[in-house]
């Protein structure tokens, strides 16, 4: 592997990236003070960026290194792993396990761990028709992971819907990994306002529980049609919120009718729960 090593960073040379990319780099990396560009041959450089030098380095697998950075992630009753970390649960700690892959929702995002938490503070067991359980639709399931999750946490069952088909036969596998058995949870090709994301097993629309893991503009988009597919006073779920977009959010909400708004916070990410 070819790789030119420049002295300085993004941010301090942000007018020679370019000068890289037109010369037929492929890739750059910022890693302790040096941009790392590489190349599949060597090339003449503008004299801009001829102060760095090339450097012929090992091969890495980076699939195999990210996969050995991974560590569990706790989020509330949960636990999510990779396939490889199942023994490292502890010891009344739910495991969910999770094939790092295509889908967004490894547990790694602040945003998916906020979510599990607060799937894991609502009683899913509980809730629903006569207490049997509360049904749950997930808006942009990704990997699955909120919708099994909400499964494994005594949810009657989970409804993961998704505009990217890719992710379907994911999460369906994570579900199965998981031992959810088919009925307790679905997963489909789908968004809200088009389709009616009617759980066929049970002829639901309205569900208890609404989670998203979207972003602050969508949410505002769809507000009106999380009220319509909540019960009254279900709890709605929202994340992937940049906290600097809050305000977004907090209008969208209130313009819709939802009540007991609360925020949590960690670092840049937000989440959101309402009632409807
Ligand atoms: N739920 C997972 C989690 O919490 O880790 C994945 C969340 S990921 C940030 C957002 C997912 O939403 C992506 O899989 C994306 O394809 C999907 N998505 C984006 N826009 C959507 C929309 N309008 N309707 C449904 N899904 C959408």
């Amino acid at each position: 592997m070819l790789v030119y090593h420049l002295p300085g960073t993004f941010g301090t040379r942000e007018a020679d990236l370019d000068l890289l990319w037109t010369a037929g780099a492929t890739g750059l990396e910022e890693r302790a003070g040096i941009i790392r560009a590489y190349f599949d041959a060597r090339t003449d450089l503008p004299p801009q960026v001829s102060d760095g030098d090339w450097r012929e380095e090992a091969d890495q697998d980076w699939l195999a290194e990210f996969k050995r950075t991974l560590r569990p992630v706790r989020a509330g009753r949960v636990t999510i792993v990779p396939p490889w970390l199942r023994e490292e649960v502890e010891a009344g700690q739910l495991p969910l396990v999770i094939e790092p892959g295509m889908a967004f929702g490894t547990g790694h995002h602040a945003t998916t761990r906020l979510a599990v938490e607060a799937l894991s503070d609502l009683n899913l067991a509980t809730l629903g028709p006569e207490g049997t359980g509360a049904r749950v639709l997930d808006v942009g399931t990704g990997s699955g992971v909120l919708a099994i999750a909400a499964a494994l946490l005594g949810a009657r069952f989970a409804f993961g819907v998704d505009i990217d088909p890719i992710t379907i036969p994911i999460a369906r596998e994570n579900a199965e990994v998981n031992g959810v058995p088919a009925g307790r949870v679905r997963f489909e090709e789908g968004t809200l306002g088009e389709d009616a994301l009617t759980f066929p097993e049970e002829d639901v629309d309205a569900y208890d529980v609404l989670v998203a893991n979207l972003y602050a503009e969508l949410h505002d988009l769809l507000a009106g049609d999380y009220a319509a597919h909540l019960v009254p006073g279900g709890p709605l779920v929202l994340t992937g919120i940049l906290t600097v977009k809050l305000p977004l959010v907090r209008a969208a909400l209130e313009r819709e009718g939802f009540g007991d708004v609360q925020e949590t916070l960690d670092d840049e990410w937000a989440l959101v729960t309402a009632r409807a």
